[in-house]
């Protein structure tokens, strides 16, 4: 069987399909594990918290995605929470604790403390985790190899490789096929000219790939924004200051140091609230005359005391350091940039498309989050439903 794309969702689906007994080949665009995983900073959503419930973990999901999303997707995300956690633990991924107790945050449009950290960069200590795991599978892997073409073929479907370079173009016959390229919002944010968080591979060529063949697609043209789009200084413009920093106490304020929306909503209200006061004429000026809010980093060690972003957002503080500004006495100005696919490609539980042995998981499936998706739970998708379409499409190659 054949993985396109090793994010969170490829490398699960791999080790996943491997464990199972497929022989298992992964083609990704670049280097193993490169992609928006990668760029996670905030963490992950699991129900693990004495106080909490997959059931709590379930309303929060369905309710932020407007009730739009498949109950049953919904359900089985929040359900396989507990067991993702454990799973990526084993596979060496080393969740924060305090005091022995894994490290709970709330944020934006979760009724509990939910969110599970590695240290600051969660999707990075996952893909290094997972890359060791599929190194360990016996899976083979094509890096530099981009899918350019999927077609029936007998049992199952030849799929046409292009390596980077010059070199030649090579075709492959897999039984099964798990599609885990992304939602691929940079093509789409670069084409617009509109600022992303997302990695340059990020393109949206297997998705429409995809829907040529007949697949079904889903909320496909709703895009979450991030609504804290650094907007100055120049160099980090666009880089996504992480939701911890609200979860931790930043606020958001308009020219006249009003605060203008509860912090912690779920995103798009955020988004929307940000827009909003900038078009009202209420927003703020980079020196370059680009537009946003205040977001007040400074509140957060006013609020846990002196040291605190320096300890616990060492890796925000830092870049802004190296960029000439310190976000425990400085303000940041922001405003939103697009982030995350809302939608894709149909799949039911089993992760199943609706095209025969094609199946999806991670950014580029939909259904999972509706029309909005809660901060936390991407990366919970691409473990639950990377394994889930990894099993999956084991089974339909035998
Ligand atoms: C800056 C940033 C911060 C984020 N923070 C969080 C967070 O804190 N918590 C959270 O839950 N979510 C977060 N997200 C969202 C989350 O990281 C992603 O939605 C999720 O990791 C996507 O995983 P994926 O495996 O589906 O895709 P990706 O990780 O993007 O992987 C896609 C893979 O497909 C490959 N590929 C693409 N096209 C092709 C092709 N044609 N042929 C072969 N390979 C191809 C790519 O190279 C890549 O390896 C964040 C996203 C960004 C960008």
């Amino acid at each position: 069987m054949l993985v396109v794309g090793s994010g969170g969702a490829g490398m699960s689906a791999a080790v996943s399909a491997a464990g199972a007994g497929a022989r298992v080949l992964v083609t990704t665009k670049s280097a193993l594990g490169a992609g928006n995983t990668g760029r996670a900073q905030g963490g992950i959503q699991a129900a693990v918290g004495d106080d909490d419930s997959t059931e709590s973990h379930f309303e929060d999901t369905f309710a932020a995605g407007h009730r739009t999303a498949r109950p049953e997707l919904v359900r089985r995300l929040a359900d396989g929470g507990p067991e993702a956690i454990a799973w990526l633990s084993a596979l060496g991924v080393s969740f924060t604790r305090d005091e022995g107790r894994l490290r709970l945050l709330r944020c934006g449009g979760a009724s509990r403390k939910r969110l599970l950290q590695a240290g600051e960069r969660t999707g990075a200590e996952m893909v290094k985790a997972l890359r060791g795991a599929v190194r360990a599978s016996g899976a083979e892997v094509w890096e530099s190899t981009t899918l350019v073409d999927l077609a029936p073929e007998g049992d199952g479907w030849r799929a046409t490789l292009a390596p980077g370079g010059n070199g030649t173009r090579r075709t492959v016959h897999a039984r099964a096929v798990v599609l885990a390229a992304g939602g691929g919002l940079r093509g789409e944010a670069d084409a617009l000219g509109i600022g992303s968080t997302n990695h340059p591979d990020a393109t949206p060529e297997v998705l429409r790939l995809a829907l040529d063949l007949g697949a079904e697609g889903r909320e496909l043209d709703s895009w979450q924004r991030h609504p804290t789009g650094s907007v100055w200084p120049e160099s980090l413009a666009g880089y996504a200051l992480p939701e911890t920093t609200r979860a931790y106490g930043a606020t958001l304020h308009d020219a006249d140091g009003e605060r203008f929306v509860d912090e912690l909503a779920p995103r798009d209200v955020v988004a929307q609230a940000i827009i909003d006061t900038v078009q009202a004429g209420r927003g703020a000026e980079a020196p370059d005359g680009s537009a946003g809010v205040w977001l007040d980093t400074t509140a957060i060690d006013r609020e846990n005391g002196s040291g605190f972003t320096a300890e616990r957002l060492a890796y925000v503080h830092n870049r802004y350091l190296k960029a000439g500004m310190d976000i425990t006495t400085e303000r940041v100005l922001v405003y939103p940039v697009l982030h995350y696919r809302n939608g894709g490609l149909a799949i039911d539980e089993n992760a199943a498309t609706t095209l025969p042995g094609v199946f999806a998981a991670g950014e580029i499936s939909g259904g999972v989050h509706g029309a909005n998706r809660l901060m936390g739970n991407s990366l919970l998708d691409t473990v639950v439903y990377g394994r889930i379409a990894g099993a999956s499409a084991a089974e339909a190659a035998r």
